[in-house]
């Protein structure tokens, strides 16, 4: 089995959103340690040096007014790019190296140096939309790095998997009308930012590409489990994507101090099992997690780790959640996915 590879940094601490935000740098110090203990413990993990992603990169998804805007920060020792998106003078350059480090991840598993691999980095990306940052959010990471897997490597299809408990919602909108990019997303509903009804499926040549599934508060490893097996794997499976990224928030977890659902460490572990087969039958095996939220410590520690194991196992996904409690929902969607199925 290949090996895994997993980027994080010390540069990603320097990133201070003030004293009592929860999206704070002791997040990255958990998941530094875990990394380097995992790394340490064999050779079925390593760790990657990191870049600074460059300016034609962040384009991609931003325009250069926005672009020059975040950069002004760094003349600041706080700016608020909106209510809860502060910066300090680093945050710029800090960003530049979490999207840098995801596109470095992208380029050593696409040259299969790496069978698959973490980017474990802050501030988070998928609520930045492409002229405003939200939501704790400034460079849409993911969004970019779809992007750059169609420019620099060929990519066609790229599915990507948004299991944060907020709405992915700078994602969306990066790829609504584009049907060349599947964007999939279960969360807290009604909640931030809130979009991602389930009757938002994309627009134009879009239409069909985009899978929202909104779920009610209290919703655990059952009812997520149900929707992966209902609605998610068949999406995927029916799209055929040729990479698929997944944009990895733990705020789902039952201890999450944001997000009020009641996923396990077992469930995020069924749920990257279930990614890491379609990857193995659609895309040669090629995925990539990307950090966005979590924001308990243990919780995050313990469902990184759940994950960095799935990556180097081969097990089956066992679904066996109910769903019971969802089931209208599910039906909901998968009356909408049945116009494009
Ligand atoms: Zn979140």
């Amino acid at each position: 089995m290949p090996r895994s590879a997993i980027v994080t940094d010390p540069v990603f601490l320097k990133h201070e959103p003030g004293p009592y935000h929860p999206e704070h740098p002791q997040r990255i110090q958990t998941l530094l340690d875990l990394a380097g203990e995992v790394a340490a413990g064999g050779d079925r993990f390593e760790l990657l040096p990191l870049r600074a992603a460059v300016q034609a990169e962040l384009e991609l998804c931003h325009g250069s007014d926005y672009i020059d805007l975040v950069r002004s920060t760094s003349e600041h020792n706080r700016f608020a790019l909106d209510g809860d998106t502060i910066t300090c003078r680093d945050s710029f350059g800090v960003a530049l190296m979490a999207v840098g480090g995801f596109l470095q991840l992208l380029d050593a598993v696409a040259a299969a140096d790496y069978g698959n691999g973490f980017t474990m980095a802050r501030p988070p990306g998928h609520h930045a939309l492409r002229n405003r940052g939200m939501g704790f959010c400034l460079f849409n990471t993911v969004a970019i790095g779809a992007r750059y897997l169609q420019e620099k490597h060929g990519a066609r299809r790229v599915a990507i998997m948004d299991w944060d408990v907020h709405h992915g919602n700078g994602s969306q909108d990066a790829f609504y009308d584009d049907p060349s990019v599947l964007f999939l997303s279960t969360h807290q509903y009604p909640y931030y930012p809130g979009t991602g009804a389930a009757d938002e499926a994309g627009n134009g040549r879009g239409e069909g590409y985009t899978v929202n599934v909104p779920l009610p508060a209290g919703c655990g490893d059952a009812e997520y489990l149900a929707v992966f097996r209902d609605i998610i794997v068949p999406a995927i499976e029916r799209y055929e994507p040729d990479w698929l990224l997944v944009s990895a928030g733990f705020d789902s977890h039952r201890d999450d101090p944001l997000g009020a659902m009641g996923v396990t460490e077992r469930g995020f572990g069924v749920m990257a099992n279930a990614l890491l087969e379609l990857a193995r039958r659609h895309t040669g095996g090629k995925i990539a997690f990307l950090l966005e939220g979590g924001y308990d410590l243990a919780a995050l520690r313990n469902s990184v780790a759940t994950v960095l194991e799935c990556m180097q196992s081969e097990e089956a996904a066992s679904f066996d959640g109910s769903g019971e409690r969802i089931a209208t929902r599910i039906r909901e969607v998968l009356r909408i996915r049945e116009r494009y199925w």
